[in-house]
């Protein structure tokens, strides 16, 4: 797993570092008005420019103040964001230029508390969370494509959320928005107005829908009312043009009525962009909650193939994420996406001799050894059955 934050050695600062958001630059990248953080190599004669450099060890000299990374951080490259202590002890990577997926933490608050969340909420003020984000989107490299906006949920602070929707509409219009939410807050006509008047011109909303009636949907994200929310805030949003993806955890209390959810969408929501099927990661609430929640993927397989026959029956466009090709169903392979963050994926030790290993998207690290008992290494032929 790729390591994300470290201890750093501060080396000649006078001040304490100021601001707390930096991006890292080559030397050829001049300073100007932005806090660029330059990078020093052995190999490049580096001329005192920039407010900050980042070395990777003692030997390296630096022609000013500068920060010596962690060896967990040697993994940094210009493009890279970075947050630092203003002691300059810690350093953080906010957006690593070379991933597949990027996404800002907006808020830990949230009016739901799914049994299976795998960043529990929290109550303490974070508004700041929204200014380091409005911050990142600033010194966002032009390679940047697409951001993903998480919580918590992110809509409780509305007026936050619209200025950094804003702030990304007029500083960064070409990349992708995928915010998450449980959607609950665009039952809200005039919220969800306000959402669509943003005018982003790429933005998606990420929904989860658990079942196809209210009880076991609220009782699944521990909130009553929350099931009759969500698909208000749904069919507001698609009233106004905004695309959306209902996204479904498939675990022990969904894989019952994944048939018939999958039916509730293809006759309630057709109009939706996009169905996710999402694999359970074992990490925050689904830890304590694990026998509540967990079931082995090769368990449900029946289930998920005929959910995913019925929604591309409807024309629905069905994905499958964070599964491995070993324990799903072949005719769901084509549809099976390499979605797992990558830093927090993994391999096992026997997949480096399975064919399949460069398509498939591993497991998470963070659910430890709370994996399927079924992960076995894919020998020789490896062709997809036909598709659903
Ligand atoms: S053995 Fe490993 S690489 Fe192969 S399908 Fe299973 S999890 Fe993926």
């Amino acid at each position: 797993m790729m390591k994300l934050s470290g201890r750093a050695e501060p080396n000649g600062l006078h001040d304490r570092i100021h601001p707390n958001v930096w991006r890292v630059c080559g030397a050829e990248e001049g300073p100007a008005d932005l806090p660029l953080a330059c990078l020093v190599t052995d190999e490049e004669v580096i001329t005192p420019t920039h407010h900050l450099y980042l070395t990777r060890s003692p030997g390296i000299e630096a022609p000013g103040p500068a920060i010596q990374l962690p060896a967990e951080l040697a993994h940094l490259v210009a493009g890279d964001i970075i947050g630092i202590t203003s002691d300059g002890r810690r350093v953080t990577v906010l957006w690593k230029s070379t991933a597949t997926h990027n996404s800002l933490l907006l808020t830990e608050q949230c009016d739901n508390y799914c049994l299976m969340c795998s960043q529990p909420p929290k109550t303490r003020e974070d508004a700041w969370l929204f200014e380091r984000a409005k911050r990142i989107v600033s010194l966002l490299p032009p390679s940047a494509h697409s951001m993903g906006l998480t919580g918590g949920e992110p809509t409780l602070h509305a007026d936050a959320l619209i200025d950094l929707l804003e702030h990304c509409r007029d500083t960064t219009p070409w990349i992708q928005l995928h915010l998450l939410s449980n959607g609950r807050r665009f039952a809200d006509v005039g919220f969800a107005c306000r959402y669509a008047r943003v005018g982003n011109t790429d933005i998606m909303a990420g929904i989860p829908i658990y079942a196809p009636e209210p009880s076991l949907h609220d009782f699944i994200v521990q909130a009553r009312g929350a099931f009759d929310e969500t698909i208000r805030g749904i069919l507001n949003l698609a009233s106004l043009g905004q695309r959306v993806e209902i996204r479904i955890v498939v675990q022990r209390h969904t894989v019952p009525v994944l048939a018939d959810l999958a039916v509730f969408i293809a006759r309630n929501l057709p109009f939706i962009d996009q169905v996710a099927l999402m694999g359970l990661e074992m990490t925050g609430l689904a830890r304590p909650n694990f026998t509540e929640v967990w079931i082995d993927p090769a368990d449900y397989q029946a289930q998920l193939v005929q959910a995913t026959q019925t929604l591309a029956s409807a024309h629905i466009v069905t994905k499958i994420y964070n599964h491995q090709l070993c324990v799903l169903d072949r005719r769901l392979w084509p549809i099976a996406v390499r979605s797992i963050s990558d830093w927090k994926n993994d391999y096992l030790d026997f997949c480096h001799e399975c064919s399949v290993r460069d398509a498939c998207g591993g497991v998470f690290t963070t659910s430890g050894n709370r994996l399927s008992q079924h992960l076995r290494p894919i020998l020789g032929s490896h062709r997809p059955a036909s598709a659903v």
